[in-house]
């Protein structure tokens, strides 16, 4: 049986590069340069409720440090350290070595050090704290959307919720399509570039990780503005459009989450900008809708179907469409 002290040893020992002291002291020490602010978040991840029970070990390691960085992206930060708390049922070496491996590649391709954590035996639980930079008051926030502002969204939207339904069998897809949209839930892309280029160029942004509707809506709730978007602007995959006729795509396109795309506002003036940035990141961004003033009695958020009919939203969802 290995002992906590060499699984720490073993797994989650690297070389820093970026911290004064990293893993093995009682805590670890960091710098952060001159001229920024340090950029914190928690994301945590629950066995059953956050992933499937049977999902791979190393893709997991991946998903853990990928939906933190993802709301690094969101923040228009750049990512430099990360610490893990692991609850785990035994010390299973196998798991812990692919687990360590998916969550390490991660971390080297972004530069960020893992720095320290907690081990502890319970059922699977999985929290990540990570730590990033950014240039004091440039950060991305969600209160800066302003009346005027046009809404836009990167890459695709979807195709992890439409995944996740048919594995659940909720919904049928050819095995090519699900291997697709599956690569997208289980090895989600966070948009660091992305956010990066954002800086000083949008007004707000949000990492879309409960649906468009909430996350977009917390813009709205946060910047006390409204907005309209139009359904058939939303970008999605080849393989969610195919299935555009069926509830449980719509629904995955405009409320499923998972995608971790980034969702954010600017003025018109900075389309080309936009654009630019979208180039330089590697990665699509689309233009779905508008920021207006909040009118008291009004909804927060209209959505127009492709025949210029609003669509009725319930709640984080809708309860009928076009
Ligand atoms: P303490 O008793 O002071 O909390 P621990 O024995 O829990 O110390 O941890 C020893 C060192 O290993 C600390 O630097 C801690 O941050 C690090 N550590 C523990 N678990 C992990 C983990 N899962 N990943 C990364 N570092 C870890
Ligand atoms: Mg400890």
């Amino acid at each position: 049986m290995i002992s906590e002290f060499e699984l720490i040893r073993r797994y989650f020992t690297h070389r820093a590069r970026r911290a004064v002291l990293g893993v093995g002291d009682d805590a670890a020490l960091v710098n952060v340069r001159r001229g920024c602010e340090l950029v914190v978040s928690t994301d945590m991840l629950l066995a059953g409720r956050h992933f499937l029970r049977d999902t791979d070990a190393r893709e997991l390691g991946h998903k853990a440090l990928a939906v933190n960085l993802s709301d690094m992206a969101a923040m228009g930060a750049t990512p430099r350290w990360a610490t893990l708390a692991l609850a785990l049922p035994r010390a299973d070496t196998r798991w812990l070595a692919a687990f360590s491996r998916g969550f390490m590649a991660l971390a080297r391709r972004y530069g960020v050090d893992l720095i320290g954590g907690d081990t502890t035996r319970g059922p699977l639980n999985i929290c990540v704290q990570i730590l990033g930079e950014v240039p004091s008051g440039m950060a991305l926030r969600r209160d800066g959307a302003r009346p005027g502002d046009e809404i836009w969204v990167s890459g695709a939207l979807g195709d992890a919720a439409l995944a996740l339904a048919a594995l659940q069998r909720r919904t049928r897809l050819e095995p090519a399509e699900l291997a697709r949209c599956a690569a997208r839930l289980r090895r989600p892309q966070p948009r660091i570039a992305l956010g990066l280029a954002l800086r000083g160029v949008a007004n707000s942004a949000i990492d879309v990780s409960d649906g468009l509707l909430a996350d977009l809506g917390h813009i709205l709730e946060c910047s006390g503005v409204a907005a309209e978007i139009e359904f058939a602007a939303l970008p999605s995959s080849t393989v969610l459009r195919r299935y555009l006729d069926r509830r449980i795509a719509r629904e995955a396109l405009l409320a499923g989450g998972d995608d971790y795309e980034l969702c954010f506002t600017a003025p018109r003036r900075a389309r080309e900008q936009i654009v630019r940035c979208g180039r330089r990141a590697g990665i699509a961004v689309t233009r779905i809708g508008r920021i207006r003033t909040r009118v008291r009695g009004a909804p927060r958020l209209i959505v127009h179907a492709a025949d210029g009919t609003a669509l009725r939203l319930a709640r984080g969802g809708y309860d009928h469409f076009g």
